[in-house]
């Protein structure tokens, strides 16, 4: 594309209910514009009040996601960097609270000159800002804007008539909008209905949108004759109206099923983009490696919002671009590390070829999750801990290897005698980041003749961060001299960013939250080189 044409904005709402993968399709759009020759860049608006999803539970949200430079977001987030090329920011993640945020502080420091402040314009104003300065920082042909949440929800209505305005002021086949819909079948009726969608069409028509495409989430495929009554209905060509049904396998099918729809040729043709097709044949392997595995393992994660299907997302995405790089089908056994304390490990661990221990906070299941690490170390099963996991790793090497019964984190006991993981003085003067919170990306440098440094093939390596204690440098000498291999530091050698066990086949914790950077045709090296333990474990154990 060359530098002279105009930025292209792509708006995706959804309509009906909510959860219908709005930001699955936002990536999965990207994906196929990408393939295409195009630079995008995606982002969210969020309308909910909070600031950022950092203090959000994850039972409620799932997982927040953090970007290099240390913003807190939606997972959707996840989806999109996962989907494509684009390295997001926090510009990328716009809450309704930070918005307003920024409209009071703006009101109290008088920048309003004594005008009344209102949703329109000030609000949507903010809004808009906010997209001109992404667009500027930007050098893509496209930004594709999720607005979460559903049509006809109260606090959307600013960000719906944000980027009403702004799709004004760029003008046609430079601003489109598509939106995503449930056509729910009715079993007892035996037919799938569009009354739902119709409604959630004419709510936006009242605010002066007219979706260019509608995206339709369904079980059943649409016949012409629906297609046919939701494009008299929602006032489009017949064509523009999409099918995308429930996906048999696995989320990476998304792009391949709408491409068959043909969004992306709708879409550039709405935007006016003269680009070749997009070459799939990549993508389309790695997704016939996931659904026709040649060998299947068996992993355990032991975690602890475990019943919430979205709360450990990118550790489980990254466990399965590692398995289609090595061929390999994943069984994947999630278990709630309080049931280990309960049933004991050999009953829930006994038949699994590795062991995951993934990030997290507050002591409820540490016991549990501490005698998993134990078995992988005993047992000879690979390991992987990541943040909390290798901190529990840590704790259970000072426990059962140095024999001090009492170690703990300072997070779950504050006067153990043994605070082999704890708040560090240093890492008391860090502000700029978020507060005592060391978030965003950090470097590390891997040390040679290990694990990790099999793995990266690299000595420095940039990873993020999410968590507020680190291992005990007071312990480094006794952990060290019993065996456990320090294999990534800072690079002032102060802080302890993986640790490995010497003599062990993959045993591995660090510090950082590598899940954030694996991509499904490029997975992480350390959960590739997991996997591949796993796997040889399998070898040895069938
Ligand atoms: N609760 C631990 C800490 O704050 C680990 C955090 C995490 O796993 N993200 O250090």
């Amino acid at each position: 594309m060359s530098e002279t044409k105009a930025m292209k904005y792509i708006f995706v709402t959804g309509g009906v209910v909510s959860s219908l993968g709005k930001g699955l399709t936002a990536a999965s759009l990207g994906t196929l514009l990408e393939h295409r020759g195009l630079k995008v860049v995606l982002q969210k608006y969020d309308p909910y009040l909070n600031v950022d999803p950092g203090t959000m539970s994850p039972y409620q949200h799932g997982e927040v996601y953090v970007l290099e430079d240390g913003a807190e977001t939606d997972l959707d987030l996840g989806h999109y960097e996962r989907f494509t090329g684009s390295r997001l920011t926090r510009s990328n993640n716009v809450t309704s609270g930070q918005i307003y945020e920024a409209v009071l502080g703006k009101e109290r420091s008088g920048e309003y000159l004594g005008k009344t402040v209102q949703v329109i314009p000030h609000v949507t104003d903010e809004i808009k800002s906010r997209l001109k300065k992404l667009a500027a920082q930007q050098t893509c042909d496209i930004i594709i804007t999720e607005i979460g949440g559903t049509t006809g929800d109260i606090e959307g209505l600013p960000f719906l008539e944000a980027i009403r305005q702004f799709s004004q002021e760029v003008g046609t086949h430079n601003a489109m909008f598509i939106h995503l819909t449930l056509v729910p079948y009715l079993k007892a009726a035996g037919e799938l209905k569009t009354k739902p969608t119709q409604q959630s069409i004419a709510k936006l028509r009242e605010i002066g949108i007219q979706p260019n495409i509608l995206i339709c989430r369904t079980e059943h495929p649409l016949s012409i004759d629906i297609r046919n009554k939701l494009s008299l209905f929602c006032n489009m060509p017949t064509d523009n109206v999409i099918e995308q049904m429930d996906v048999a396998h696995t989320i990476y099918e998304v792009p391949l099923m709408l491409q068959k729809e043909k969004l992306d040729k709708l879409v550039c043709k709405q935007l006016k983009l003269d680009v070749p097709p997009a070459n799939m044949e990549k993508w389309q392997r790695f997704v016939q490696q996931i659904i026709f595995p040649s060998k299947k393992i068996r992993l355990a994660m032991v975690g602890k919002y475990v019943e919430h299907q979205d709360a450990y997302k990118s550790v489980v995405e990254s466990l399965t671009h590692a398995s289609a790089e090595h061929s390999t089908g994943l069984e994947l056994l999630q278990i709630d590390a309080e049931t280990i304390e309960r049933d004991g490990t050999e009953e829930l661990l006994g038949k699994v070829h590795g062991i995951v221990v993934p990030g997290g906070f507050g002591d409820r299941g540490v016991e549990g999750k501490i005698a998993a690490a134990a078995y992988a170390r005993t047992k000879g099963v690979p390991y992987f801990g990541l943040c909390l996991g290798m901190q529990i790793a840590v704790i259970e090497f000072a426990r059962n290897v140095l024999g001090w019964t009492s170690a703990n984190s300072t997070e779950f006991d504050a006067a153990t005698s043994y605070p082999v993981i704890a708040l560090l003085d240093e890492q008391k003067t860090i502000t700029q980041k978020g507060g005592t919170m060391r978030l965003g990306a950090w470097e590390c440098r891997v040390q040679p003749g290990t694990l990790a440094w099999a793995a990266y093939g690299a000595e420095s390596v940039s990873e993020r961060h999410r968590h507020r204690y680190e291992f005990n440098n007071n312990y480094r000498e006794s952990m060290t001299n019993a065996g456990l291999v320090l294999s990534g530091l800072s690079p002032d050698s102060k802080l302890v960013e993986m640790v490995e066990l010497s003599g062990h086949p993959w045993y591995l914790g660090c510090q950082f939250h590598p899940e954030f950077q694996s991509k499904p045709t490029s997975p992480h090296p350390l959960f590739s080189d997991f996997v591949k333990a796993a796997i040889e474990f399998s070898n040895l154990t069938a």
